[in-house]
């Protein structure tokens, strides 16, 4: 099953199901697509973002091994690697029951609203739009005022909501690159325009970034860096004598002045953060979130799209923010990894597993609330708790938790500890007498 219809639920699809493997694509919009759905171009090779969606989700529609559900929701998701179950609802009386070995969640980001920094004048100046606001007037393949005009002057400002102690801390990492496309199509569709980047820190760190930037430079595009931290730029309505619409205060960093920018158009930067629903999403599929919301992966460096619940694999932005290729990227890595257990067809599981001893267990259930892994359940027949061995991998918090010493990690036993204990006790003892 995948989690989230967006460019990287829709790549890991589509791998898995061209091996022959049935898969089940749950979105809870109306359509396919997320976030690219309203992109126009895509960075820095400038390709048309909605040709190739669209070609990926044609391809989605009509594959004999991929079942699409729109505007629905995972209720529900019980049991382990290899043999998990959900409840998808989609808000009417029907709900389906699925059955799968593997989960991949693909559920992304969302832009942050920028109302609450009120340098920025957003929802009361009416020609500072966000990025995403823009990319729809891109795709409508015109550049205007609200009023309908050319604007004369067009600034970029990066960052916003962003890299910020007041906001998020952590970069958004596509939203340089963004105002550079944006630079592009503006001198491209209004040649005559003035162009201003207002920017904190030029972050062009992906494959041939640093030359979209250098050619964007050459465009005669003008590039004003700001303290990010400390002194945001302030947009004010102008003046009738200043024959613009709006004015930029700001301290340019590089050259210590305090300069006025002319402005007709405004377009913010927006950060991406975490859904709202993350959280929820989280607990269902038994994976830890960060302070910042997003999926916390097995190994950053070496398993970077698995995480410590088996059989449940994280790609895209919903594991932090990442731009198309990144997010492709791991998409197609994690459906191989889905491949690869499923050719396999037996799973390791840990052998220092917790049991209970059903004797003295009673049944307070402290220990199911404590599990990282969700790996206890409660048999309400019997009125004990009961540890699932797959899922469970050994990291012992049931068994500091658990009031009546019920519950205890096998091979770990307080009996075999003592005993390795005194042995260790015993041989230093005896290392010393040699010494001595
Ligand atoms: Fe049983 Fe101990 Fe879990 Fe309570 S914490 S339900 S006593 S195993
Ligand atoms: Fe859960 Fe850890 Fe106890 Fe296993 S040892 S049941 S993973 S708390």
């Amino acid at each position: 099953m995948v989690i989230g219809g967006g460019i990287s639920g829709i790549t890991a699809a589509l791998e898995i199901a061209d091996a022959g493997k049935k898969v089940y694509l749950v979105e809870k919009e109306n359509q396919l697509g997320g976030n690219v759905a309203s992109v126009d171009l895509t960075f820095p090779y400038m390709y048309n973002a909605q040709q190739i969606l669209k070609e990926l989700i044609t391809n989605v529609e009509k594959h004999p091994n991929i079942e699409v559900f729109l505007n629905s929701n995972t209720e529900k998701i019980s049991g382990y690697v290899g043999n998990f179950e959900a409840i998808i609802s989609n808000g009417s009386e029907k709900k389906s029951e699925l059955k799968f070995g593997n989960i991949i969640a693909a559920t992304g980001l969302k832009p942050i609203d920028p109302s609450n920094i009120t340098n920025y004048g957003y929802n009361t100046l009416p020609n500072v739009v966000t990025s995403l606001e823009f990319e729809k007037m891109l795709l409508s393949g015109k550049v205007l005022t609200k009023d309908g005009k050319e604007p004369k002057h067009v600034a970029v400002i990066h960052c916003v909501g962003s890299r910020n102690k007041d906001h998020n801390e952590y970069c958004s990492r596509t939203c340089c690159m963004t105002a550079l496309k944006y630079s592009n199509q503006i001198k491209s569709i209004l040649p005559q325009s003035n162009v201003y980047e207002l920017y904190a820190d030029m972050r062009a760190f992906g494959n041939r970034c640093e030359e979209f930037y250098a050619s964007t430079a050459k465009r005669k595009v003008m590039f004003l860096m700001f303290d990010q931290q400390n002194d945001l730029p302030v947009i004010k309505k102008a003046n009738s004598k200043d024959n613009c619409e709006m004015i930029i205060e700001m301290n340019e960093k590089l050259s210590g002045e305090d300069i006025e920018i002319p402005a007709d158009l405004i377009i913010l930067m927006v950060g991406m953060e975490a859904r709202e629903d993350a959280k929820a999403v989280s607990h269902k599929i038994g994976v830890s979130m960060d302070s910042n919301g997003f999926f916390i992966e097995k190994h950053p460096k070496l398993d970077p799209v698995a995480t410590t619940t088996g059989g449940v694999y994280i790609v895209g932005s919903c594991q932090g923010t990442k731009d198309i290729s990144d997010s492709v990227s791991q998409a197609k890595a994690a459906a191989a990894r889905v491949l690869a257990t499923i050719l396999q067809g037996e799973v390791q599981v840990e052998s220092t597993t917790a049991v209970v001893n059903e004797d003295i267990c009673c049944g307070c259930q402290f220990c199911i609330s404590m599990c990282p892994y969700t790996a206890i359940h409660f048999d309400e027949e019997k009125g004990v708790s009961v540890v699932n061995e797959v899922l469970c991998k050994g990291c012992g918090t049931c068994g500091s938790t658990c009031p009546s010493g019920a519950i205890k990690s096998k091979h770990f036993t307080d009996h075999q500890i003592l005993s390795q204990i005194n042995g260790m006790m015993e041989m230093e003892f005896a290392t010393d007498e040699v010494i001595a």
